[in-house]
């Protein structure tokens, strides 16, 4: 086996960033911030056993590779020699820290043991080292017993103890009982005394408890350690975590061992956890919390309510606590400067973590921090323009996922004002949400799966409910601050967050949340507003507008010079396509004409689409299209003025017909009664439209082709409407698209319509020409296969890929939700092929289309307007087969036109077409 430990310490590292996948990211990065030369900063010496090991040890049934053993204790040699102490030695004891890291960091998935080589006889040698600090050192082995007795000899060994019967819970009660005895508060008022004792207490719980004495030795416990971290690669929630952000699970994670130093040391001692910018906004500010006389993981662990490490950091929850500024002005200094210097050198925001122990800084950890949309648009831009990183950079540090959250929903403001608050905590995942309160990870699941919307809450964080974080709407928790590990999962995931609302009290047992004045229950409503931090009783209206964002308009405009796709979108109504406008469409990629008849406040129109539909003779038809025809005109109008100057592909009627037939008896009689028909003939009419495939029945250029006048009174009304545009000195330009074709003689026949009814216009307005386009969607396989036929006629192709997913597979588009699961779980099916464009079959019929349509008509405009065309994966294909454009969701407009860009950026100088 290659080299398996990676030492680093004081100004030497045998490894560096670059290798965070032997290292993982926390070894990687230990050795940078030791071994760079512009960084070169106080980190207390250690090794990296490589993720390689890990690797080793799960093919290898839990051994070890050759040689393992005598490199880690060379290394450990080193680090005694570096630290002037012996490992084991009762003297002047080392003790060591054993932690996990991954390529990509987990926050909370894996175990960390800390304070390893405290034992009977090393004790003695830490008090005499300490000054003579027993309490701190008593602390110190009470921590060791509670995390090495759950993480070593409880899950690693795979015992899976009843709920709250797990050995650490059993250790917090015989802590807490004697808290209560002794009646005090916090476990900082426990006396030497008292923690010795409860030391004794914890080793005969272990016994009692596994069975087994806690282990005296400093190399069983190192090893133990070891093992522990490796296992908990497999535990359940760094699992089920993988699971969600798609990491794989030959990874495996690398076991940094450290020497330890103390933030507990008396209260010339801190630990802390730090941002070189703000993660929640974004801006230029050094921020983070603290906790004097603690260990690092009291601060993530939100026992106790961490402290502002300077003024910009203070906040509603910690306002009246002293900053790490004020205390240890000379330290913080040093901080800053380091910080400084890590945000530069990673050109990155860097999350760390720092430790004091009386009166030195040491730098414990650096890595990329995890931030909001809203963190990641601004820092990236800002960055940019302080010249650290280049244009395309930029792009690509902000993910589509980021900035669907700036997007997301937030509380109407005029509702808010209106309520009074339940509580309030800190902001840690911005945006609004509303949900059924639950108080346990699986009913969060549960409850998500049967279609309710809840919201998760808990009295501390704790990462073992990753999957119910995942599944609710959003987190609320009594305790913890903003870098408690809520906080982390909720802002890389962009879910709306409150934790520390400490005037809760949130009772899992109880299944209640205890305002003091009033009692929450189980599947009560509440309402998070994530960006102040506020909790609220019942359900508040969201809005869902874009703020106006200076940052965002700019980055997307960055976006935008460097696309080469261009971006419109699905639009049906004059209303959406002036939003869309502000989202920045270039246009509407998609009007469906008949859902104009659907969510208005008149029901006329849909009444008189309804009598069309029904006809049964010609006459009848066109009386009904008559009246129908302002309804249209004054839509498509509308539409057309609001993309002005833009291209508007307007689709002619596409519905299964037998949609529009009204079920309702009262509707029934009425439309009966309009026709001047009996019910009776009504309901013949209606069951002569039923289909038994109406997918693939009487729909799209099929209606147009039996009854040529639906077609024309459309086209008609197109033409008008732009026609009236032109006279008021607008700039329409209508593109005609044609649904459902397979053949071009099907485009043919409506041709010679829209040409008959064009010259009329134009005679009629005195008009010489108005701009347009006549096309088609390319929404069925054999339309893909004779594209050189369609594009004869054809000025334009736009690709229907929910419908061409729907018959190139032959899965029904609205019922695949029935067998869908089992074809993912069997891996016949990766993912589902109706948000992804398919990238070996339906994505060969799209080329195939592409290269036939383009050799008849060379300046053939090709965009695609199915679902896919706002997901950013089919984007990049879109890109990179040549599309003109996609067409999206107005909501999904920015995310578009940054896919667009980044499609451009990861795709340039790659010459092969078609690459996914
Ligand atoms: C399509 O089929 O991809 C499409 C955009 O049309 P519709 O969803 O209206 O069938
Ligand atoms: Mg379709």
């Amino acid at each position: 086996m290659k080299k398996t430990v990676y030492f680093f310490g004081v100004g030497k590292a045998d490894g560096n960033e670059k290798m965070k996948e032997l290292l993982g990211g926390k070894g990687a990065n230990l050795a940078e911030m030791v071994g760079h030369k512009d960084l070169r900063l106080p980190v207390p010496p250690g090794f990296t056993i490589t993720t390689e090991v890990c690797t080793y040890y799960y093919k290898n049934k839990g051994k070890y590779p050759a040689g393992l053993k005598e490199a880690v204790e060379k290394a450990v040699r080193r680090i005694e020699i570096l630290m002037g102490k012996g490992f084991g030695d009762p003297q002047d004891p080392l003790l060591v820290s054993v932690r996990s890291g991954a390529r990509r960091s987990m926050p909370g998935m894996m175990e960390t043991v800390l304070n390893i080589g405290l034992t009977t006889k090393t004790i003695p040698g830490l008090i005499k080292h300490s000054g003579g600090n027993e309490r701190f050192v008593y602390d110190a082995y009470r921590r060791l017993i509670m995390m090495y007795s759950d993480v070593v000899m409880e899950k690693a060994a795979g015992i899976e103890p009843a709920e709250d019967s797990g050995i650490r819970k059993q250790l917090d009660r015989v802590m807490d009982n004697m808290k209560r005895e002794k009646g005090c508060k916090s476990d900082t008022d426990l006396t030497s005394d008292e923690l010795k004792k409860l030391c004794v207490m914890f080793k005969a719980k272990v016994k009692e408890v596994l069975g087994r004495e806690f282990p005296d030795n400093h190399k069983e416990q190192l090893w133990g350690g070891i093992g522990a971290v490796f296992a908990s690669w497999n535990g359940k929630r760094a699992v089920s975590y993988r699971r969600i952000e798609s990491i794989p699970d030959d990874w495996g994670t690398a076991v940094s061992v450290q020497a330890m130093v103390f933030g507990n040391m008396g209260n010339d001692s801190a630990t802390g956890v730090a941002f070189t910018r703000n993660p929640g906004n974004g801006e230029n500010n050094f921020y983070g919390e603290y906790l004097a006389n603690a260990q690092g993981e009291d601060v993530v662990a939100g026992i106790r309510t961490p402290a502002p490490i300077n003024e910009y950091s203070k906040s509603e929850h910690n306002r009246t606590l002293v900053t790490l500024e004020k205390l240890m002005p000379k330290i913080y200094r040093e901080l800053f400067d380091y910080q400084k210097r890590l945000d530069r050198h990673y050109r990155d925001m860097q999350d760390i973590e720092f430790t004091i122990e009386r009166g030195k800084l040491y730098m414990l950890q650096c890595r990329t921090g995890k931030r909001n949309g809203t963190a990641a648009v601004r820092m990236a831009v800002e960055m940019h323009r302080e010249k650290l990183i280049t244009q395309e950079e930029m792009i690509m540090r902000v993910t589509p996922s980021q900035l669907d959250e700036l997007l997301h929903p937030v509380i109407d403001p005029k509702a808010e004002l209106s309520r009074k608050p339940l509580a309030k905590g800190l902001p840690a995942g911005p945006g609004g949400a509303s949900g059924q309160v639950v108080f346990r990870a699986k009913d969060a699941v549960e409850w998500s799966r049967q279609g309710k919307k809840v919201i998760l809450a808990r009295e501390e964080t704790n990462p073992e409910d990753v999957e119910g974080m995942r599944a609710a709407e959003a987190i609320l928790t009594a305790r913890g601050g903003m870098t408690s590990h809520a906080a982390l999962v909720a802002r890389g995931w962009g879910k709306c967050c409150i934790v520390g609302a400490g005037s809760l009290h949130i009772d899992a047992g109880k299944k209640e949340i205890n305002t003091g004045s009033k009692v929450i229950k189980e599947g009560d409503w509440i309402t998070l507003n994530g960006t102040k931090g506020v909790v609220y009783e019942g359900r508040l209206p969201m809005t869902e507008a874009l703020e106006a964002n200076k940052n965002l308009i700019e980055f997307l405009r960055y976006c935008d010079s460097v696309r080469k796709l261009g971006v419109r979108t699905n639009a049906d109504t004059p209303e959406d396509a002036a939003k869309a406008r502000q989202f920045g469409a270039e246009g509407i990629g998609l009007f469906r004409t008949e859902h104009m008849f659907y969510g208005k406040g008149s029901e006329e129109p849909l009444f008189i689409l309804r009598k069309m539909i029904v006809s049964k003779t010609e006459d009848e038809r066109r009386k009904a299209l008559k009246e129908l025809f302002p309804y249209i005109k004054k839509d498509i109008k509308g539409t057309l003025a609001a993309m002005d100057g833009f291209p508007v592909v307007i689709r002619l009627l596409d519905p299964p017909l037998h949609e529009f037939v009204p079920r309702d008896e009262a509707k029934l009689m009425q439309l009966a009664k309009d026709l001047n028909i009996s019910l009776g003939e009504l309901k013949n009419r209606a069951d002569d439209l039923h289909e038994s495939n109406p997918m693939m029945g009487h729909r799209g250029v099929r209606l147009g082709v039996t009854y040529q006048e639906v077609s024309e009174v459309q086209i008609r009304a197109i033409c008008e409407a732009a026609a009236e545009l032109i006279r008021e000195g607008k700039k329409p330009y209508p593109e005609i698209m044609i649904p459902v074709v397979s053949d071009v003689k099907e485009l043919s026949d409506q041709q010679a319509i829209f040409k008959k009814v064009y010259e009329e216009v134009l005679a009629k307005y005195k008009m010489k020409s108005i701009r347009h386009m006549f096309g088609t969607m390319i929404e069925i396989p054999r339309a893909c296969i004779v594209s050189d036929k369609v594009a004869e006629v054809a000025e334009f192709f736009s690709f229907g890929t929910n419908d061409l997913t729907q018959m190139g597979f032959g899965f029904s588009r609205d019922d695949i939700g029935s067998f869908l699961p089992d074809y993912i779980r069997k891996g016949i099916l990766k993912e589902d092929p109706f948000q992804t464009i398919d990238q070996e079959g339906i994505s060969e019929l799209i080329k195939i289309s592409i290269e036939r349509g383009r050799k008849t008509r060379k300046n053939l405009e090709i965009g695609i307007c199915g679902e896919h065309g706002g997901d950013p994966r089919s984007i990049e294909f879109c890109h990179n087969v040549g599309m003109d454009y996609v067409s999206c969701s107005p909501f999904r407009v920015p995310i578009a036109r940054l896919a667009a860009a980044q499609a451009k950026i990861k795709n340039s100088g790659n010459k092969k077409q078609g690459n996914v």
